[in-house]
């Protein structure tokens, strides 16, 4: 089949679904202009001081620098959250939210990405599961108590030279500890899990719903690769018990199980090519 057939069958199949799943990975966020974290090489690019101390992601996102050099680990996720705060979503994001909106039994949101993007392109916060959490939202280090409290009004300053963030650094509101963001990273035994659980009870029981009203499922999966395979997993698992068809759009791993659709594309390409042929 050419590529054009498969886009054409994508878009025959998100006009013939009730219900839409959008599963995300790093490659959605990377569209928007954001920095491009796979690979040590593209990470190094954005972070050219962390290229100097030769960390990698895994090594940098990691809660230890929190007390081990504060000024450079909120260096490192307040310069992201800064980034994620000014970058406008591109505009695949509203071309899913119209597909899933006029959906007769609506949509939902599985993202692997920090960034808050969904919610920013007019998603409905409580249709998305963040699995790895969000960068907008903060929780102590020293887990005092297990809040979680929305980082609006939270400000960072970063000296971008020596890529130190300046004082003061954003504090526990119950205690004296530094603050971290609310993201799962590496080696992290403190992450407080909760408000992504809540978001995953929520999805639940909108697929239990499917299940039982037996509606008609489309999941788009977007830039999710193999490396940190969550969300891959998630859009296969959910076909796999609701049927339905999964559109995998990915550049470099556009392979799907049986007779789903891939496409070898980026996000916002992947998706502009689909709603093209979805008219
Ligand atoms: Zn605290």
């Amino acid at each position: 089949m050419s590529i054009d057939e498969k886009v054409t069958e994508a878009a025959v199949a998100l006009k013939a679904a009730d219900a839409l799943l959008v599963t995300a990975g790093a490659g959605m966020g990377v569209d928007s202009g954001l920095p491009d974290f796979r690979g040590t090489h593209g990470f190094w690019r954005a972070y050219p001081v962390i290229a100097k101390m030769g960390l990698s992601f895994e090594e940098m996102a990691n809660p230890a620098w929190f007390s081990e050099n504060p000024h450079l680990a909120w260096a490192f996720y307040g310069h992201r959250l800064n980034l994620y705060r000014r970058t406008p979503p591109h505009q695949g994001f509203r071309q899913l939210l119209e597909i899933g909106t006029a959906k007769a039994a609506g949509y939902f949101v599985f993202t692997s990405n920090v960034d808050g993007h969904f919610q920013k392109a007019g998603f409905a916060p409580e249709r998305i599961v963040e699995c790895h959490g969000s960068i907008h939202h903060f929780q102590c280090t020293a887990s005092c108590t297990d809040e979680i409290w929305d980082a609006e009004g939270e400000t960072v300053n970063i000296e971008e030279r020596s890529f130190r963030a300046l004082e003061p650094l954003p504090r526990c509101r119950n205690c004296p500890a530094l603050a971290r963001p609310n993201i799962l990273m590496f080696g992290d035994w403190s992450w407080l899990g909760h408000r992504t659980e809540t978001q995953q009870e929520r999805l639940s029981k909108w697929l239990n719903e499917l299940a039982k009203s037996s509606a008609k499922l489309a999941v788009v999966e977007l830039g999710a690769g193999s490396a940190i395979p969550t969300v891959r997993y998630t859009s296969e698992r959910v076909v796999d018990r609701l049927g339905g068809t999964l559109i995998r759009i990915n550049p470099r791993e556009h392979e799907v199980p049986g007779s789903h659709i891939g496409l070898p594309f980026g996000a916002a390409t992947g998706i502009q090519r689909v709603c093209e042929a979805y008219r």
